[in-house]
């Protein structure tokens, strides 16, 4: 086989190669369109779950504040039991009138609490379902995708494989240079003369090295694009 056979089929495993990247890469964009959907739910899930227990904390702090009001109601009925004069029951009934007030200002609070924590967990079990839902709908897509991925890597192990049996026929010199060509995101390193100039970027090989070229066997750079040039015979 000939340099430039052995380069081509060499070229031609990383044609396969580079394709199966480009299929790979094109997999990133569908699962990160999957997580980012799934990721809006979640983030409105937190804010609202957040939502939740900063006013669960409020409820708590009202019902500890009822509880101690009652509590006091309570002992203001003791002492209004106990009391021996006209004037320590007008104090300790004014002292009850006081707190009753306080507990049904506090009560009516809790109910406008409760109502808004009923709401807000309304929300948040209605985005639990979301969720719920949007799993379930992308099990499927992940699933392909998934499925299409361990394909593509399969494939890829495969051409690599092959690619480092072909890569063995090629004059090591040759190879590495064409390698570092590669290596500069080039896909098409070998290209073929396209009537005398570059088959890449068309300009027209040098006269003095036309003839050696001709004959088919030598590989040329070229010194405007940089790709490595062969006469097709
Ligand atoms: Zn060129």
């Amino acid at each position: 086989m000939s340099d430039i056979q052995s380069l081509l089929a060499l070229q031609n495993d990383d044609l396969v190669i580079h394709d199966l990247e480009t299929r790979l890469a094109a997999l990133e964009p569908r699962i990160r369109e999957l997580d980012s959907r799934r990721q809006r739910i979640v983030d409105g899930l937190d804010r609202q779950g957040a939502l939740v227990s900063a006013e669960e904390k409020k409820q708590a702090f009202l019902r500890d504040k009822i509880a101690e009001h009652r509590a006091l109601i309570d002992r203001n009925q003791a002492q209004l039991d106990a009391v021996k004069t006209m004037r320590q029951a007008t104090a300790a009934a004014s002292q009850m009138e006081q707190a009753k007030k306080i507990v049904a200002g506090e009560e009516s609070d809790l109910l406008v609490l409760n109502r808004k924590l009923e709401e807000l967990r309304g929300v948040l079990h209605k985005l639990q379902s979301d969720l719920a839902a949007c799993e379930a709908e992308q099990a499927t897509a992940r699933t392909e995708v998934a499925g299409e991925r361990a394909a593509i890597d399969g494939d890829l192990a495969t051409a690599h494989a092959k690619r480092t049996v072909t890569a063995e026929q090629v004059p090591a010199a040759l190879r590495s240079r064409y390698d570092r060509i590669r290596n500069k995101k080039r896909v098409h390193v070998l290209v073929p003369l396209n009537a005398l100039a570059c088959g890449a970027c068309d300009t027209a090989i040098p006269m003095q090295r036309r003839h050696a070229m001709m004959s088919g066997t030598t590989i040329e750079l070229c010194e405007v694009c940089g790709v490595l040039m062969y006469q097709a015979v």
